[in-house]
């Protein structure tokens, strides 16, 4: 039996998409490629609720938040900081040679629209960077009120990664007023990692053409430029593509509002078996993000032990912990393709695995 994945990424990758990974190569200036590309692209600006076009980048999450940050940035970069992602964000922006500077928020607190106010009124900034799920903590900041704050700043262009909750709840990306959402391929959308997704907008494109430095691999006016072709602008990862194909088919015949409250269902059962074992989550409840759950580890259980208990009987592995986290919380995943059959199975795997501790 194959290991199934309850970490929060790479999640399990279900069989119907590995399958479509095998389909034969193409010419990436081909019919057929172009096809592929704009048979997704409607699809793609649904799930993103978006009129902007939706980029695709052979890369991980970080290359396109790279990318962002070099193409974006003229005067500085303001980087919302609450968890190892959002941290390391404000690190890469300077490794990029931006002026950057850090809004920290303690790890497992979310993102206050009033200090990113306060933030953004010293005029020192033209970009907002948030991550809307910290995978790290499993926190959820308020994006509408913060997209409300930034849209004060008509100068300042918002890029809001949602690599751990895009499609497991709707984010608005036009009414909102995001610049640049993006997302990654092997968390919540549970395909293998490699692809990054994001939508871009006018005004984000406009801006870019007035900054130097963009590079070639992320630049978003090369994307765009291809985009309107149907193409990518270099070669990318065609059977990332086509299980990307096969996602989104499965994910619209499913119904996006259908998948928000399969997410939202197996995300409060979890809780709630946590509440019952007597943990308590890392954010305050109403933060809790709903692709995953990061529970204070407050019955000080051995999590490796756990885990190889876990693995050993049952197949499969939760996550014991991100960075200075390690050993003091633990995460579970309900990303993906997770049934109210596979998350049962999982809760009597986490209650075995608990007993075999005498927890
Ligand atoms: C995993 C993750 C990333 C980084 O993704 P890579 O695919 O490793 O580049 C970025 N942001 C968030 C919120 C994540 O969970």
């Amino acid at each position: 039996m194959s290991l199934r994945l309850y970490i929060p990424g790479p999640v399990t990758v279900s069989e119907s998409v590995l399958k479509a990974m095998t389909q034969p190569m193409m010419g990436h200036r081909s019919k057929g490629f172009v096809a592929l590309y704009n048979e997704m692209q409607p699809r793609l600006q649904a799930l993103f609720r978006t009129a902007d076009p939706v980029y695709l980048s052979t890369s991980s999450a970080w290359g396109v938040m790279e990318g962002a940050v070099r193409n974006l940035t003229r005067k500085g970069v303001l980087n919302c900081m609450n968890g190892a992602f959002s941290d390391k964000w404000n690190d890469v922006a300077k490794r990029c040679g931006k002026p950057a500077e850090a809004l920290r928020f303690e790890w497992g607190e979310a993102v206050d629209p009033a200090a990113v106010r306060a933030a953004l009124a010293t005029g020192k900034f033209d970009v907002l960077t948030l991550i809307h799920s910290e995978t790290s903590t499993g926190t959820l900041s308020p994006l509408a009120d913060i997209m409300a704050v930034a849209r004060e700043f008509p100068d300042v262009l918002t890029v809001v990664d949602s690599v751990s909750s895009f499609s497991t709840l709707p984010i608005d990306k036009d009414a909102l007023g995001i610049d640049i959402l993006l997302t990654g391929s092997q968390k919540a959308l549970a395909l293998p990692p490699g692809l990054a997704l994001m939508a871009v907008s006018e005004r984000a494109r406009a801006r870019a053409a007035t900054v130097e430095g963009r590079g070639y691999y992320f630049d978003l006016l090369e994307f765009h430029e291809n985009h309107l072709k149907g193409m990518t602008p270099s070669t990318p990862c065609i059977s990332l593509l086509y299980a990307l194909q096969q996602k989104l088919r499965e994910i619209d015949a499913e119904g996006h509002e259908a998948r928000f409250a399969r997410h939202l269902r197996l995300n409060e059962a979890v809780r709630a078996w946590g509440f019952a074992k007597g943990f308590e989550l890392l954010p305050r409840r109403e933060f809790g993000t709903r692709g995953l759950n990061c529970f204070r580890n407050t019955r000080e259980v051995d999590l490796e032990r756990l885990n190889a208990t876990l693995k050993a009987r049952h197949s499969l592995i939760i996550d014991g912990g991100y960075g200075k986290l390690k050993g003091k919380t633990f995460r579970v995943s309900n990303m993906g393709d997770e049934t109210d059959a596979s998350i049962a199975r999982l809760l009597a795997a986490l209650d075995d695995a608990l007993a075999e501790q005498g927890k």
